[in-house]
């Protein structure tokens, strides 16, 4: 796996533990995880973890390859033929290859997401991408964002945030995206498909969504992204 990491902006030639965080942020879809993962990202010079990205790679896989997402067995072989690889930009953005292809521009796709959200229940598949999350928040100096990051993959984070917003709010958020991504879906589609996957999502038995006690809990709803960047690098300057 071959990782570059961009420079810290703070200027700080410092190794303290500033500048090497492990910053955890859960939450459903459309909640604005990954606008401000990688906005904080960018502020703190640290790299960005896009963990569904990860889902969604695999997802990419169990499609080329024609696997039903609900056999796990079958799954499980499948997995054991892959390989992932992640490289981050220069400009703060994430690269994900599957056995050496580059499949980015592949993974936003709807039928990606409704298969990644299908997946994710499946223990093999968690225990799968483990490693692989934990390998790129090993040094620290990390925003990871994802369902399970503050109660699973980073349990000790420095800081972790839960970001919620309605349902409203956030089927239409995820609506806009699409829309700008050139791909069609109605409004009413979008929405039935985001509380299908929160669904999931939740009720899972390995590894839920659910909010880490010791989670900063702040709802996106009526902030504007400046204010939810504001409100978390009070959080994390409090923390220090
Ligand atoms: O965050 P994103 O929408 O890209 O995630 C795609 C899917 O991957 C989610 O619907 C969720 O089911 C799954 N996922 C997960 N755990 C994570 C990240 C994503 O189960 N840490």
């Amino acid at each position: 796996m071959f990782i570059m990491k961009p420079q810290p902006l703070t200027g700080a030639k410092r190794k303290d533990h500033r500048s090497s965080l492990v910053i955890a942020i859960d939450g459903p879809a459309g909640a604005g995880k990954s606008t401000v993962a990688r906005l904080l990202a960018a502020r703190l010079g640290y790299l960005y973890l896009d963990t569904g990205a990860l889902y969604r790679a695999l997802a990419w896989k169990v499609r080329r390859a024609g696997c039903d997402p609900h056999d796990g067995p079958a799954v499980e072989r499948l997995l054991d033929r892959t390989t992932i690889d992640v490289r981050h930009d220069l400009d703060g953005g994430m690269t994900v290859s599957v056995d050496g292809q580059d499949v980015t521009s592949e993974l936003r796709e709807p039928e990606v997401s409704t298969l990644a959200s299908a997946i994710s229940v499946l223990p093999a598949v968690r225990d799968w991408l483990l490693p692989v999350q934990r390998r790129i928040g090993a040094q620290g100096a990390v925003v990871a964002e994802g369902r399970d990051i503050g109660t699973r993959v980073f349990p000790s984070a420095d800081v972790k945030f839960y970001l919620e917003a309605k349902t409203e709010v956030r089927a239409r958020r995820r609506y806009q995206e699409l829309l700008a991504a050139g791909r069609g879906a109605s409004l009413a589609e979008t929405r039935d498909d985001l509380q299908a996957r929160d669904l999931r999502d939740e009720t899972r038995t390995h590894a839920p969504l659910r909010r880490a006690e010791d989670a900063v809990m702040i709802d996106t709803s009526d902030l504007e992204v400046d204010a939810v960047l504001d409100h978390m690098l009070s959080a994390i300057a409090a923390k220090l």
